[in-house]
């Protein structure tokens, strides 16, 4: 399919997730490191438990020199139930380190005066910091245009054609970052999310009550493979 039929498939993707599930209203702001320690405490788990893991450690250390300084069992423990705290503290600290040491301030407000790409850099030459993980800062704290790919995102553009089957995560991003307009990278986002919890789920899609299986690859192929085994 030609860049621009996909543009306007993806479009048309976007007009009936939103008027199934209405439009996503953007959360609450954090700074870019706060929400750098949100999407790394969002790793394999639920939303609901990163933040109150991330809750949790700014209630037991209220400033970001204190997580850096503190034991890391503490910083474990205080994250426990956001999954995975024996990776995630050192992994954080490890980060704010890095910061005290080439900055000298626990703050990554000096990427807000960087084009998206440098940001983008410098966010995964972090260790522990990938490409996902990059795309959440800067479209959800910065406001720059980046196309966060996660696994909901994935499977569901895979399933519905808007990148090849085969596209990396990191591919797919790059893909949509050119179909999609950038006033709509966070709302789309956010649908595609919806739509995988909700419909579009991993093992058993429910295709039958999708509004957007008129323009699903997987949904058409299903229907030829019935059509052929009925004649
Ligand atoms: S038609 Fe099925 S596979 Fe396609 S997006 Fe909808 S639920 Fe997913």
């Amino acid at each position: 399919m030609q860049s621009d039929q996909l543009a306007n498939k993806a479009a048309r993707v976007h007009h009936l997730l939103r008027e199934h599930y209405g439009e996503p209203q953007r959360r609450r702001s954090l700074d870019p490191l706060s929400e750098l320690v949100l999407t790394i405490l969002s790793q394999n788990t639920s939303d609901v438990n990163s933040g109150r893991a991330f809750d949790a450690l700014r209630q037991r250390f209220p400033v970001w020199e204190d997580v850096m300084q503190a034991d890391t069992q503490q910083v474990a423990d205080a994250i426990r139930m956001g999954g995975l705290s024996q990776i995630k503290a050192p992994r954080i600290q490890a980060i704010l380190r890095q910061l005290d040491v080439e900055r000298g301030q626990l703050s990554l407000d000096f990427l807000n005066d960087m084009t998206v790409e440098q940001a983008r850099e410098y966010l995964t030459a972090l260790h522990g910091v990938g490409p996902k993980t990059a795309a959440c800062v800067l479209l959800f704290s910065l406001n720059k245009p980046a196309f966060p790919v996660d696994t909901h995102v994935h499977r569901v553009g895979r399933r519905i054609g808007l990148f090849p089957l085969n596209a990396t995560p990191e591919k797919a991003s790059a893909l949509l970052e050119e179909l999609v307009p950038e006033a709509s990278y966070y709302s789309f986002h956010v649908l595609l999310i919806w739509h995988g919890r909700r419909i579009c789920k991993a093992s058993a899609p429910r295709c039958e009550v999708c509004p957007v299986k008129a323009e699903c690859n997987y949904y058409w192929e299903l229907v030829e493979a019935e059509e052929s085994l009925k004649s």
